[in-house]
This record gives structure tokens, C-alpha cells and sequence, in this order.
């Protein structure tokens, strides 16, 4: 049986890794299209805050380490899909032909449609090659300007702030974070870094860049604002360009089913590449985020080695965040449901705020700032989907009794 898994990120090494462990014989290929050995681009924030070297965003350390485990490592990119022969195209025009083909190429940050996004010194955080240009350019007084304070946005904030640059944050929304936290939240958390030295600019866009010496940032108030570097956070799309003569079925990323099988059924997908199952709504759509690619990897190796025995029940929705020494957190339905019941506990003085969402007497979403204790517990209860009976109502009481909930509930005392 010969695998190959198109894609050298988690979703990619966590899949070879699984195949290995339940097929000591096969041959295993996975092919990754940047020149280092597979890293965590969720690593790159700690990279440019000095706290790691560049080894240290590796997602297997030890010398020898793909070697060992026989699974073939190739750096190049994957341009055609050849799904009715089992084929794959390389960018050096090789071809190689597949029993099960893994499609875990993540995704591409999305440039704004605005003139000068392409001038030197404008950049996007997401690949080491990135990370080395903003750490050149991101020096100790160095003026740089972050369009979007979305997740992404917000990582790269904290590093930038940590190499001691002038920074100011424009986003188009009303708020910061706004696909992860509400108007009040989202507002606290632009507080919290005004109050950290931040300049942040909510319902403002970039209209232009303009070569000046160093760059000049047009803002839709007719604000110009000077940049030795301006960093490009607007959102990503999955990466599956090289797959339109495929007659794979896509639509914003990789169709799969609850396998994480595509429409052909040798070709499996997964991580920001795939739009798999949500575990709150039931829906197909990509998430973009760490730990739904490596639960995405492990399921689909899984089903690949094993003909489908292994169901997607989906991945939860969460982002955990943390801003200057704000923890902010979100989990599934943090923005509630239709007929629901939601509390709120908010103290703007001490930075913390408390959102829960219950669909009948189960916890659904919940949304935090400053609450980092009750992170897991509120992910336990949420994927648990347990039910709080009387827990419910003393939850809306008072949203901190979390852990004690918890612990009632999981040991069915509710
Ligand atoms: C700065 C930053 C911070 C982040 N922080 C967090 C965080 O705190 N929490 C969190 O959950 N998520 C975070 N993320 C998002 C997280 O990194 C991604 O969700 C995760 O990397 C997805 O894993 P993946 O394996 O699907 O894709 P990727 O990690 O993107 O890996 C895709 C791989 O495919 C390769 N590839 C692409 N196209 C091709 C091709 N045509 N042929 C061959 N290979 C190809 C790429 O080179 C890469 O090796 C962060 C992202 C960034 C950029």
C-alpha cells in the first residue's frame, strides 16, 4: 500500500504518525511545499517574541525523527490532482500515484483588495519565511501597522508589542475579535491594549499603501500613517487552487464526509484544508485552527488505514487567546442560539467578563476574559453536552460556580 499526505503541517504529521502506528509496512510520503522540516505556525508567535529559536516551532524535535519511522519526507509542491488514475502532480513534473491520498494543505492568509498590498515591507505572519522579514523589520521603535485584530491578528499583536514596536492595530469591525467575542468584550479587550500603549482603530479600513520612505498607511478617514512595516492579518482561504481539474468536490475548503473522505474514495482531507463537521452545529465548514487539524488527521488516518471505522463526531469551535496578559477564550456557541438562555457577568474595572449560552439545561458556548480556571471546564461541560439540571439556574446566578457545576455534573449529582 503506498500513502501519500499532501501537506506538512499538524493536520499532515499527526495523520503519517497515526498510519505508522497501524501499518508498520507501508510506504508513507508526505510532501510539504516549504523548505523546513514540518513546523507549528502556531509556534511563530513565540519565535518572534524571542522566546524560541527557529527549532523550537518544529513539530518533532528529535534528529532522524521521519526517518526513523520510514515515512519519506519531500519538499515540493503538489500542482494537479489526478483523482481517476490515483495520481498527483508535482511542481518539478514528477508524478506519483497513490493508494490513499491524504489532502492536508492548509490554508493561505487572503490579501485585501487594496493598492500597495504587495510593496516591500508589507507582509503576512504566516510562515517561517515570514517570521524571519517582520522580525528584520519589527525592531525596537519600529513604526508597524497590524490590519485585522481578528485571532491571527491578536496573536501577532502580543509579539509585536514584545519587540518593543510603535504599534497600531486597524480593524474594519466594530470591535476586536469580532468572530470570537461580543460588542462589550471585544471593546474591553481594545481597552486593555490602549491601556497597553496599543493604538487600535475599530470600524477603520487601510485604503492604501503608498511607497514613501518607509510606507505610508491610508486610512478611509484620510488618517496616512508611517510604517517600516504593515502586516496583513485580514483572514485565510483553504488551499485547494491546485485541485480545480481535480472533479474533487470543493466549496470554501476540501468537501468530506464524517470519515473525512472526499467525493473520490481513495482521497481523504483534512485541517484548514477540509470543511468538516462542527461539533456544535453539525455543519460542514472550515474552522482554521490547531486543534481541529490534528483531530481531523488522526480520524482521517485512521479511516484511511482502517476502511472507515472511525466516525467525526466534529471538532468544537475554540480559540483561546492571550492579549498582553489578557486571557480571552471563546468555545463553540459563544454568540447563542435561536430559543436559548444566556448569562453575562461583567466587571469592565477588573478586565472580566463572562458570557454563557444554554440551549435548554446544556451549556452550548461561552465566551471569557480574565477566567482562564474556567477554560477547561467550560470545554468539558460544552463537549459533554452533560445536562445541567438545577446547575443551570444557579450557573445564572452566579456563571463562576463553573468548576463546581462541573464537577457535579460529571458525576451525575446535578
Ligand atoms: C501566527 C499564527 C498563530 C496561530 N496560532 C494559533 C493558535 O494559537 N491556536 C490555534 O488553534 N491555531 C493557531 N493558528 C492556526 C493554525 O496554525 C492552523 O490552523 C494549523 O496550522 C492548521 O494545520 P494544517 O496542518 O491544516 O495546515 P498548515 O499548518 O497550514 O500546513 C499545511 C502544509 O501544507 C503545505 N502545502 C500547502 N500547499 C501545498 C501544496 N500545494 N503542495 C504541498 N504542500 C502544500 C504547507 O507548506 C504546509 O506544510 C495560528 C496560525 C498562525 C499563522
Amino acid at each position: 500500500m503506498q500513502y501519500i499526505v499532501a501537506g506538512a503541517g499538524p493536520a499532515g504529521v499527526v495523520a503519517c504518525e497515526t498510519i505508522r502506528k497501524l501499518d508498520k509496512e507501508s510506504a508513507i510520503t508526505l510532501i510539504g511545499a516549504e523548505p523546513e522540516p514540518p513546523y507549528s505556525r502556531m509556534a511563530i508567535p513565540y519565535l518572534l517574541s524571542e522566546k524560541i529559536a527557529e527549532q523550537g516551532t518544529f513539530l518533532r524535535k528529535t534528529a532522524g525523527y521521519y526517518e526513523q519511522l520510514n515515512i519519506k519526507l519531500v519538499h515540493n509542491r503538489v500542482t494537479g490532482l489526478n483523482a481517476a488514475d490515483n495520481s498527483l502532480q508535482l511542481d518539478n513534473g514528477e508524478q506519483l500515484k497513490y493508494d490513499r491520498l491524504l489532502l492536508a494543505t492548509g490554508a493561505t492568509p487572503i490579501n485585501p483588495p487594496i493598492p500597495g498590498v504587495d510593496l516591500e515591507g508589507v507582509r503576512h505572519c504566516w510562515t517561517l519565511k515570514d517570521a524571519r522579514e517582520i522580525a528584520a523589520r519589527a525592531k525596537t521603535g519600529s513604526s508597524v501597522v497590524l490590519m485585522g485584530a481578528g485571532f491571527i491578528g491578536c496573536i501577532i499583536l502580543e509579539s509585536l508589542v514584545k519587540r518593543g514596536v510603535k504599534l497600531t492595530v486597524v480593524e474594519r469591525g466594530d470591535r476586536m475579535v469580532p468572530r470570537m467575542m461580543d460588542d462589550t468584550a471585544g471593546n474591553m479587550l481594545k481597552e486593555w491594549c490602549e491601556d497597553k500603549g496599543v493604538r487600535v482603530l475599530t470600524s477603520h479600513s487601510v485604503t492604501a499603501i503608498e511607497k514613501s520612505d518607509p510606507l505610508s498607511v491610508i486610512l478611509d478617514s484620510g488618517e496616512r500613517l508611517h510604517a517600516d512595516l504593515v502586516i496583513s492579518a485580514t483572514g485565510v482561504r483553504s488551499n485547494i487552487d491546485f485541485l480545480q481539474q481535480s472533479e474533487l468536490e470543493t466549496d470554501q475548503g476540501i468537501l468530506v464526509n464524517s470519515f473525512l473522505q472526499t467525493s473520490h474514495p481513495a482521497v481523504y482531507a483534512a485541517g484548514d484544508a477540509a470543511q468538516g463537521r462542527d461539533f456544535s452545529t453539525g455543519e460542514f465548514t472550515v474552522q482554521a485552527i490547531q486543534p481541529t487539524a490534528v483531530e481531523h488527521g488522526r480520524i482521517a488516518a485512521v479511516n484511511m488505514v482502517q476502511n472507515n471505522c472511525l466516525t467525526h463526531q466534529g471538532s468544537l469551535n475554540m480559540n483561546v487567546l492571550d492579549t498582553l496578559g489578557l486571557i480571552s477564550s471563546s468555545f463553540g456557541q459563544w454568540m447563542g442560539v435561536d430559543g436559548g438562555d444566556a448569562v453575562c457577568f461583567v466587571d469592565k474595572t477588573r478586565y472580566k467578563y463572562l458570557n454563557l449560552q444554554f440551549k435548554d439545561d446544556v451549556l452550548v458556548g461561552i465566551s471569557s476574559l480574565g477566567h482562564t480556571e474556567n477554560i477547561g471546564v467550560a470545554r468539558g461541560l460544552i463537549r459533554g453536552q452533560l445536562a445541567l439540571g438545577k446547575w443551570k439556574q444557579r450557573l445564572q446566578k452566579n456563571p463562576e460556580r463553573l468548576m463546581e457545576a462541573w464537577l457535579a455534573c460529571s458525576m451525575g449529582i446535578a
